[in-house]
């Protein structure tokens, strides 16, 4: 199997991963990543996580000419944003999660810093996770928006919406979303009580440990 054949089957094994476990439901959510040339694969518009053909996924050169299979997504200038301005990107994830997007709502969410610090591994695979205002789905703003941090962020959460994760593989990616929206459920879950979150001297310890992209 040559190695983009392999990229295809994981692409869509992780995808239906997802979906199985609820994490995007419906044709929703978007996944792309680096072929072995420098071009990109990346799910059709309208096609659902939980049934994507490795055959049929958008195939591009490094010129962004499409070569085979069916039209892309329509949030290609999100996923632009993140390869253009992070030179470590291979892969990028968007889901509609469920918890990433009702703590998205919650009127005293920290926007520079969307996840409380709740748990190591929320920190270590994401840095700080942007929050971004609302914009309409397919918005080539959105684009804007990611490409105005200047690759400082490997996450952000569309408000209203969904998170987008970059990651340096697809595997790396995916577990990383699935932090976020695990962080996201425990803070909603935790929200109404006085709960004990990591502290300031915990979260400066993990970040220098694991080399974290932790901006000011
Ligand atoms: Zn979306």
């Amino acid at each position: 199997m040559s190695q983009d054949s392999q990229l295809r089957e994981t692409i869509c094994l992780l995808a239906k991963s997802m979906f199985d476990r609820g994490l995007t439901s419906g044709s929703t959510g978007n996944i792309s990543a680096r072929t072995s040339e420098g071009g990109l694969l990346v799910s059709p518009t309208g096609t659902s996580f939980g049934r994507l053909d490795p055959a049929r996924l958008s195939h591009f050169d490094r010129d962004g000419v499409l070569l085979d299979g069916d039209q892309p997504t329509k949030e290609m200038p999100l996923h632009r944003a993140f390869y253009t301005t992070r030179s470590t990107a291979c892969a990028v994830v968007h889901l509609h999660s469920c918890h990433a997007v009702a703590l998205s709502m919650m009127p005293d969410v920290d926007e520079d810093n969307f996840l409380p610090p709740l748990t190591p591994y929320g920190i270590m695979k994401l840095g700080k996770v942007k929050l971004l205002p609302f914009f309409l789905p397919g918005d080539p703003a959105m684009g804007d928006a990611v490409k105005g941090l200047a690759g400082k962020r490997s996450a952000v959460m569309l408000a209203n919406h969904g998170p987008v994760v970059a990651g340096k593989d697809v595997e790396a990616a995916c577990n990383a979303i699935e932090e976020l929206e695990d962080t996201a459920r425990l803070a909603m879950m935790t929200r109404s009580f006085d709960a004990r979150m990591l502290s300031v001297e915990n979260v400066k310890a993990l970040v220098t440990k694991f080399d974290v992209e932790w901006d000011a």
